[in-house]
């Protein structure tokens, strides 16, 4: 059986806590009728975090996944840990914010470099401590004055926000979707999130998310690389980690 549900991280990816009440228990992991976890999509890693229970037990949420075709999110846990918990029960969840921070700065830094390079994207991926876009570029690409440009973005304190249209919407503007490999993701009501960097890039993406392009931080473009005929890695990290 199917729970949808309420995602809280769409509306507010700053949530750092909630409770939550279970509502299916399987083999793969743990649903709950809320959840402020990601789950893994989009180039995005699924989150950790930590649960709660009334009787004072903790057990660690190791990664969050979703069912694409029936759209269940999944807390995935280690099997020896649930003993105990049955449906109905309310724990408290709470996010491993740090990781999560990291890889929210990460995600709309690499919205600024869909922005900068005017070319499709084929592929992507944000880790806790870099990130990587695939363009489909002939030119050749310069790291410092990119670096530049992003920088640029990011002091210029930008407001990042989020809102809704539906599938058919979308459909009409097929500009919004920016990497053909990786499809925003629609769901069951049929609406689609896009989100804005004020002045800047507006597109389809189902990822979590800073408010200012001023909390991605100072970022540094570490490797550009050629995968093959027209394909361009571009690698960004922090530019405090990079020394
Ligand atoms: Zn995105």
């Amino acid at each position: 059986m199917s729970h949808l549900t309420t995602e809280l991280f769409r509306n507010d990816s700053y949530i750092k806590q909630c409770t939550a009440t279970v509502a299916q228990i399987d083999e793969r992991g743990i649903q709950f009728d809320q959840s402020i976890c990601y789950a893994h999509g989009g180039g995005q890693l699924g989150d950790h975090a930590v649960l709660q229970s009334e009787d004072g037990r903790s057990i660690n949420i190791i990664d969050t996944i979703k069912d694409r075709e029936t759209h269940e999110h999944i807390h995935v846990v280690d099997a020896d840990t649930i003993a105990g918990i049955n449906i109905g029960d309310t724990l408290n969840m709470e996010l491993d914010w740090q990781r999560r921070f990291s890889l929210m700065r990460f995600h709309s830094c690499l919205h600024l470099l869909c922005a900068i390079i005017d070319a499709p994207v084929n592929g992507g991926s944000i880790q806790i401590d870099r990130a990587r876009l695939d363009f489909d570029l002939q030119e050749p690409v310069d790291k410092a004055e990119l670096t530049e440009k992003l920088n640029k973005h990011i002091e210029a304190d930008a407001a990042i926000s989020t809102r809704w249209i539906t599938d058919a919407e979308l459909d009409a503007h097929p500009e919004l979707v920016r990497t053909m490999s990786v499809k925003p993701p629609r769901n069951a009501e049929g609406t689609i999130r896009l989100v804005e960097i004020d002045g800047i890039d507006l597109q389809a993406c189902g990822g979590t998310h800073v408010t200012s392009t001023k909390e991605i931080g100072a970022m540094l473009v570490r490797k550009i690389e050629n995968k093959g005929k027209q394909n361009r890695r571009i690698t960004v990290v922090a530019a405090d980690a990079a020394s």
